[in-house]
């Protein structure tokens, strides 16, 4: 998964007349923003989304996980995901990203769920996917590991939506 540098990281200036942003609520808005006092210009600051698959290997039915090698949450566990690109659909976002972190390639996407992390701003889609060959660990991974569905390293996740997915995941098996 990509590196969030920080969780809300903007610029303070207008990206379109460089005036320094302020905050206030525009008209017909309900919440504050940050806005350009001189052209009008509202800074929104939207969630952006992540996307992951947790990889099936047939026929044990292990699933694939690897060990973060960056910051946040260095040494913990994960399935492969990271940021979409403008360009690419959610689908292809996960299988790139399950290459680049795990070199494994899969087939057969199917959705486990969304999840929501408001802190620092991140909307997670899950897909669930078979894998179609052997992996190895990619440049932002410590190491890869197979496991079965009943060892799955719960104390050593990542993120809360880590922790959730895979609770799905395992609950409609
Ligand atoms: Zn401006």
């Amino acid at each position: 998964m990509s590196t969030i540098s920080h969780p809300h990281s903007f610029s303070r200036y207008c990206m379109h007349c460089g005036q320094r942003l302020t905050t206030a609520t525009p008209e017909g808005d309900f919440k504050r923003r940050l806005v350009c006092l001189d052209c009008g210009f509202v800074h929104y600051i939207n969630p952006r989304p992540v996307a992951g698959i947790i990889p099936v290997r047939e026929p044990d039915g292990h699933i694939l996980l690897v060990r973060r090698a960056i910051e946040p949450q260095a040494g913990q566990w994960v399935f492969p995901g990271g940021f979409m690109d403008v360009g690419e659909t959610a689908e292809e976002a996960a299988v790139r990203e399950t290459m680049e972190e795990a070199n494994l390639a899969v087939r057969d996407l199917s959705l486990v769920g969304v999840y929501t992390r408001p802190g620092p701003g991140v909307v997670v889609i899950v897909y669930e996917a078979i894998a179609v060959s052997d992996a190895s660990a990619g440049h932002e991974s410590l190491e890869v590991g197979w496991f079965p569905p009943h060892s799955i390293p719960w104390d050593e996740l990542a993120f809360d939506s880590t922790i959730a997915a895979l609770k799905d995941w395992a609950a409609r098996r």
